[in-house]
This record gives C-alpha cells, structure tokens and sequence, in this order.
C-alpha cells in the first residue's frame, strides 16, 4: 500500500492554521507519542543572515501537542563543518538565543546533540554499496522518538534540500558529515579568482593557500564541505564534477537509512513556505523560486521529500541550476532501491 503524504495547503489559513490543521487531520501519527517518551525534534535554525527558517512560535504548537500528550519534547540540532557561528555548541546556542529558539519560546529545551566541539561521535555498523559504518553523536544512537521538521530550500550541491538531507546530513556527527562530503573536491577556475581571501580565511581545513597570485586548494587536505564554493562571489570556485557526482547525493541516502532503521516512531514534516534557491546555511532574506505550498506531513522520509518535490516542481525542476546539479534526482532513486522509503505515495489533503 502507497504511504500517506499529508498535506496542508497555505492559501486562505495563516501559518499557525496551516501547521494545527495538520496536526489535528494527522493526529495518529503523532499519538504514538505518549507520556513520559522523550521526543528529538530535529530542525535547524540556519545561519545569522537566513530568514526562511522554521520559527519557534511554529515548533511551540508541535512542543505543546506532544506535552498534552504526557510526552517530554526537546529540539536539537548538530554543529556543522564549515565555518561560522554553528561550528560549536557555545557560538551555535548563542546564535539560537539571539533567534528566539528559548524554552520560554519554544516551551521545551534546545540542545546541540554533538557536544561543544562536535566531537561525539560513535560508529555504527552498516551495509551499503559506499558507506560500512555511520558515525552519529550518542543521542542518536539511543533515539527512540523521532520528529523531523525540515525546510524545503534548493542547495548549492545537493540541488533539492528536505528532509532526507536534514537526517543524512543533519543528524550525523561532524566526522559523519566530512565522510559523506568527502567526494566533493572543489578547484578554482583562476581566471575568475581577484585572490580577495575570502575562500582562503573561510576554509574550516586551511586547504587553500595562494599561488601565483591565485587561491591554489590542496585537495589533500580538502574535506569537500562546499563552504569555498558559498563565499566565493566571483564565480571562481566549482565542483569538480566527474563520473562519482552522484556518490554524495548516494551517501547522504545510505546515512538516513542507517540512523532511520534504528530509531522505532518516528514523523517528517517538509514546510514548502519561503522556498529560496539556496540553503539556510547561506540564503539570506532572498527572493523565493516558488510561491508557498504548504506544510507536508508522513511517516515515509522519501515519500514526504518526493511528494513535496512533485508539488512544488509542477513538472519543471525548479532545483536544477544546470544540467550537472541534478543529483536529487538520484537520489530519489537510489533511497527507494536502499530501502529507505517509497517513492509512490497518496497525498491526503486536508
Ligand atoms: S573567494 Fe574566490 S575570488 Fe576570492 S580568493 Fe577565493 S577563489 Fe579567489
Ligand atoms: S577547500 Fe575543501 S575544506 Fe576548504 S572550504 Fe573548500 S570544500 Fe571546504
């Protein structure tokens, strides 16, 4: 039987509207949530500039459904590998704080699940074509209740962002995230290069130096986090784009399955609302690529993104910039043949 897509339209309901009527149409998938469960909501919170991120007044009508339920929610989110205030838990809470992701906002905590330096990581077994072992932080490990609210936005390297790039990526250590990165080897196109610095003081890895008045990457040292390719405003840095593109794209699918097969309840909700061409790691008050859709709900991570995706595309892949970026695609196919969801569905609107 083809999984549930929930779906909640934005026109003629505020967001508050939007996200309750889901709530209440989807409510058993949300029941299975009962007193006394400790509750991950995993989301992002984005960078200082970004505007389109999911706000905390939202999170707190999901907080207060689960309280009501005797459940005991907390949101969480893992430091990221490129530079910038996320990078550690200290500057990552402090930038929450500042974008009203408090207790008194949100009516539960707000925790980095990876420690102060993103150094908790531990390994897990598993069996996919590229990846053997996952590494997550130890709350992972032990999750047992899982809600996963995510984004849509498109990504300068995976192309289409949701859900199954907010568990792949979101939820794996940072010593997870550099793995699944690692295929990814940008170069500079020197005749585009000014040598401003900027690449050269972003690099989280100190990968790139100057030679011959150019920004020169030792791919050796390279970690492959795209952070170059965001801050280069002169089109000088690119992807290295060669028979393997896809592997990325593959890898981040192998991650979520292998976090996903442990965790026993679990629900993802895409918000299709402020849909920019970049992620909330780099978008800053952008302009939208598509009108607002929605907010989606199921318990099929792959159904839920390819559901959303359907929407939202109308036949015309709005999150493919050129005819490289279009690993989404991919890995759309190549999630349902690892078994992570199903790539037919049934939408219910409600
Ligand atoms: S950010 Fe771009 S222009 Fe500036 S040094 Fe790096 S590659 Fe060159
Ligand atoms: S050179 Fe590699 S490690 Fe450094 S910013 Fe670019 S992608 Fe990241």
């Amino acid at each position: 039987m083809e999984p549930e897509v929930y779906f909640s339209g934005i026109k003629d309901r505020n967001r508050t509207e939007c996200l309750r009527e889901l709530l209440k149409s989807a409510d058993s998938y949300f029941s299975q949530f009962t007193k006394g469960s400790f509750v991950g909501i995993k989301m992002t919170i984005g960078d200082k500039k970004s505007t389109g991120y999911i706000k905390p007044e939202l999170v707190k009508i999901l907080v207060e459904n689960l309280k009501r339920r005797g459940a005991k929610p907390f949101v969480f989110d893992t430091n990221v590998i490129y530079k910038g205030q996320r990078q550690n838990s200290v500057d990552h809470l402090n930038l929450a704080y500042q974008k009203g992701f408090t207790p008194d906002r949100l009516g539960c905590p707000y925790i980095i699940a990876d420690s102060v330096f993103g150094t908790d990581s531990h390994t897990m077994k598993v069996d996919f074509k590229n990846i053997k072992e996952i590494r997550v932080p130890s709350l992972v490990k032990v999750m047992e209740d899982l809600i996963v609210l995510s984004h849509i936005t498109g990504h300068i390297m995976s192309g289409y962002a949701a859900s199954i790039k907010n568990v792949g990526m979101g939820m794996a250590s940072r010593a997870g995230k550099q793995v699944q990165h690692s295929s990814m080897k940008p170069v500079i196109n020197s005749a585009n290069c000014t040598l401003c610095g900027g690449c050269i003081e972003n690099c989280p890895e100190s990968a790139i130096s100057e030679l011959s008045g150019k920004a020169f990457i030792n791919s050796r040292r390279c970690v492959g986090c795209g952070e170059c390719i965001a801050c280069c405003k002169f089109g000088a840095v690119s992807i290295q784009w060669h028979e393997d593109e896809n592997i990325f794209a593959e890898r981040m699918a192998e991650y979520a399955t292998g976090i996903l097969s442990r965790i026993k309840r679990k629900v993802f909700l895409n918000f299709a609302l402020d849909v920019t061409e970049e992620c909330d790691c780099i978008s800053g008050n952008d302009p939208k690529i598509v009108e607002d859709a929605g907010i989606f709900a199921s318990r099929d991570i792959l159904a839920l993104d390819k559901a959303s995706f359907d929407m939202l595309t109308n036949g015309k892949d709005i999150f493919s910039r050129d005819e490289k970026l279009k690993m989404h695609r991919h890995q759309f196919e190549y999630a349902e043949k690892i078994g992570l969801g199903s790539l037919n569905y049934k939408l219910v609107k409600v």
